[in-house]
């Protein structure tokens, strides 16, 4: 009974607190995995299925909500455009070649664009995206960026193997004849100013993190959060549920 009086007492406490703060300003960028209704046992966590992804898309459709890509939001940053009303920014991690086959028909269904971030070195493995598909998605207006050459965490990287892994995953994906790169995601989500530094040196315009958060006009380039979207439970509560546990990051950092 205790049990049950505190959570209600922190629940009122907490929709007080949401309720008197200012709507947050700021627009979410979702992190996303594998798409698929199979997943392999280690990225099960972090699978959507084709299904439930429909059904996310279909809720951000609903509420007005129009997807940009990251050089969408460099073009308005450098006074080219504006951001629509409401902004999203869908990101893909590790360059699975359900993104291809799964994910990118009910994207185009749904007339949105993406963000997918490849692991150079994983190209063309048995689970990832080929050459080819990935410069098909970038003809179709996904815009491909960088999550390293071999995934490894950088902050764990001596200063050699930091810049072949940011350098070279970049070198490679614009040599093999794709548009240059500019975005790039933080393998592990781990990053440290050394690593900031070295991605604005090799001409990266910006960098995802997985810290969860909005993000503005004013955001630190390098350090854009994301929201996480793992295998729900719940359903599209869960999804709802996640947009707005975002919401209330942006309220208290600000
Ligand atoms: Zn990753």
């Amino acid at each position: 009974m205790r049990a049950v009086r505190i959570f209600f007492f922190l629940a009122i406490i907490f929709s007080a607190i949401i309720f008197i703060l200012p709507e947050p300003e700021g627009f979410p960028i979702l992190e996303y995995h594998t798409i698929t209704e199979n997943p392999e046992p280690i990225s099960e966590v972090y699978n959507v299925t084709p299904a439930e992804f429909a059904a996310q898309l279909d809720y951000l459709q609903e509420k007005g909500y129009t997807t940009i890509t990251l050089q969408d939001f460099m073009r308005v940053l450098h006074g080219k455009g504006s951001l629509p009303e409401k902004p999203i920014i869908l990101t893909f991690d590790d360059g699975y070649e359900d993104n291809y086959t799964k994910m990118l028909p009910i994207l185009e269904a749904h007339k949105m664009k993406a963000v997918v971030y490849v692991i150079t070195n994983e190209i063309g493995k048995p689970g990832y995206l080929t050459l080819e598909q990935i410069k098909d998605m970038q003809k179709r207006g996904i815009e491909i960026g960088s999550h390293t050459a071999d995934h490894l965490s950088l902050k764990l990287l001596d200063d050699e193997l930091r810049l072949h892994e940011i350098r070279d995953s970049k070198i490679f994906l614009e040599w093999s004849g794709l548009e240059t790169i500019y975005s790039f995601s933080y393998p592990n989500g781990a990053y440290s100013p050394e690593i900031i530094e070295m991605l604005k040196q090799e001409k990266y315009l910006s960098a995802v993190t997985g810290d969860v958060g909005l993000n503005t006009l004013e955001s630190d380039l390098y350090l854009l959060k994301r929201v996480h979207i793992r295998k729900p439970h719940f359903g599209i509560t869960e999804f709802k549920w996640r947009l707005l546990k975002a919401k209330i990051f942006a309220k208290f950092r600000n």
